[in-house]
């Protein structure tokens, strides 16, 4: 009998995974940031019929970047964990180059501020 050698190949779905995966890739939080200026979020939420994406591109999430299906699964995935979740991640003002250099010791350094984030209106 031979000792048990070192693990090989899988080491399990690590946070290391998810980062690479991008089969379900969404945009990252800056780009969301960006999303939620008020022109962009107009054009988001009222965007023409798209048979390629779920739901025909007519309900979609501008926090979470995802399309639904119906209005139903929208109002449901608005009190669920993941939204809330995101909510949350995005109340923190992004990062910046200007922030960076600040740090750097460019200019004055003003911490980020902490936002209210709130989920969108809905079209009726
Ligand atoms: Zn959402």
């Amino acid at each position: 009998m031979t000792r048990y050698s070192r693990k090989k190949g899988n080491h399990g779905y690590s946070a290391k995974t998810r980062q690479l995966k991008t089969k379900r890739r969404t945009r990252d939080l800056d780009e969301i940031d960006k999303d939620l200026e008020p022109q962009n979020a107009e054009k988001l939420l009222n965007q023409p019929i798209d048979l390629d994406v779920a739901g025909e591109a007519q309900h979609y999430c501008l926090h979470c970047a995802r399309y639904f299906i119906d209005d139903h699964a929208l109002q449901a995935h608005f009190r669920s964990k993941v939204h809330k979740r995101r909510l949350k991640a995005l109340e923190l003002e992004t990062y910046s180059v200007k922030e960076a250099e600040a740090a750097g010791g460019v200019g004055t350094y003003v911490a980020p501020k902490k936002r209210k984030m709130e989920t969108q209106k809905c079209k009726e």
